[in-house]
Parts: C-alpha cells; structure tokens; sequence
C-alpha cells in the first residue's frame, strides 16, 4: 500500500502542524493528555521557541513530563490548569499555534472529558491570543458524550465572523464508527 497523508485527523493535524511549525514558534497543546502533541510541536519548535501545554489532571503531566525526558526543556511549560484560563499564563499576540485534542485520556479517567462550554471558553479566548495569520487546529470526536461536545463546537464555530477567520471542516465522509474531525480555524484580523 502507498504511504498516505490523510487517513484519519490526527495524521492529517500532524501533517499541518509539520508545515507550519518552524524552530523559535510559541505554540499550545491545550489537551496535553499523554503528551504525543506536545513533544511533536517542541520537537519542530525547539530550544529558541515555547510550548505551552494544559491539562487538569496529574496524570497527563506526569505521563507527558515521562515522554520528554528528564530534566524536561525549560521552553514547556506544563500547566496543571483548565485550557479555559489560558489567558492566565499566555500574552495576546504570543500564541502562533495552538492545537486540541478533545475528549478523554486514552486508557484513563473517561470523567475527565473535555466539555462543552469549557472548550468554547478555551477556544474563544485562544482565538483572542494568536497572532495574526495563526492556526487553531482541533481534532473532534462526534462520537463521545453523543456528539454534544461537537455539535456545539460546530454552532460556534458556523458563527465566527469570515472577515477575521477562516473555518474549515475536515470529515472523513466514508469511515466507519464516526471517526473524529479536523477542524482548522485560521484568524484573519483582530476584531475590534
Ligand atoms: N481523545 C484523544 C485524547 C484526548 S486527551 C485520543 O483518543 O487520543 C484529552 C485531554 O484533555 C485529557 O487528558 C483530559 O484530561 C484533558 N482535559 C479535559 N478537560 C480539560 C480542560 N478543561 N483543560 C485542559 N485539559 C482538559
């Protein structure tokens, strides 16, 4: 079989984040979970850039903190908070990238899904801190939480102002048991 580049989000995500991530970027990983994300983005980052990366449990930092390596880089931090209060830690116009992974931790707490009105509050200020030109990109399961979680992403999203963004919906149309979307958001302008 050949070797293929869009078999699923996650793949199509990495291959977008491979095009646009160049070393000194800050970018964020704002469902942290087991860290995949996060040590792809510093991996294209490196030394002269920054990651942030967030999740509320313990697990995920300790998991991510695993997969680094001892003494983790400076440059990533791993914060130990909701996404929803990213606004604490990152200064507008810093953020060049950020990415979402939503749903549970493979293999751990299924109650420790990502929510709703959580990750539009995330999403919402995330949109706020990029830069210019930046992209969100979010990979999103119709399938958890009976496709809440989604459908109210997608009402969102269906509302942001085409002047100051670019919104685009990638479903993988002929898959079986509703494998998640990718969804790039990719800011404009700065509203006023
Ligand atoms: N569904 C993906 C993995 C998602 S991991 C897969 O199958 O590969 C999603 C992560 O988001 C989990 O580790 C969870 O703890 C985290 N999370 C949930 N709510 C969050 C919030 N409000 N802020 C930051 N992280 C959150």
């Amino acid at each position: 079989m050949a070797k293929t580049r869009y078999d699923n989000a996650i793949k199509f995500q990495q291959i977008m984040l491979s095009e646009y991530l160049v070393p000194g970027m800050t970018a964020a990983d704002m469902t942290m979970g087991n860290g995949s994300d996060t040590k792809f983005i510093l991996d294209f980052v490196g030394l002269a850039g920054k990651v942030y990366a967030f999740d509320i449990q313990a697990e995920a930092l300790s998991n991510t903190k695993h997969r680094l390596g001892r003494p983790h880089p400076q440059n990533c931090m791993l914060i130990l908070d909701s996404h929803a209060n990213c606004d604490r830690y990152i200064k507008k116009d810093e953020l060049e990238l950020a990415v979402f992974n939503l749903g549970y931790l493979p293999g751990g707490d299924r109650s420790m899904i990502t929510k709703p009105e959580t990750t539009i509050t995330a999403l919402e200020k995330t949109l706020i801190l990029l830069k210019c030109g930046a992209p969100v990109y979010i990979v999103s399961y119709k399938s958890h939480d009976g496709g809440k979680e989604n459908n109210a992403l997608c009402e969102y999203l269906k509302k942001l102002d085409q002047r100051y963004f670019n919104v685009i919906l990638t479903s993988f149309i002929n898959q079986k048991n509703e494998p998640p979307d990718l969804i790039i958001i990719e800011k404009r302008k700065d509203r006023l």
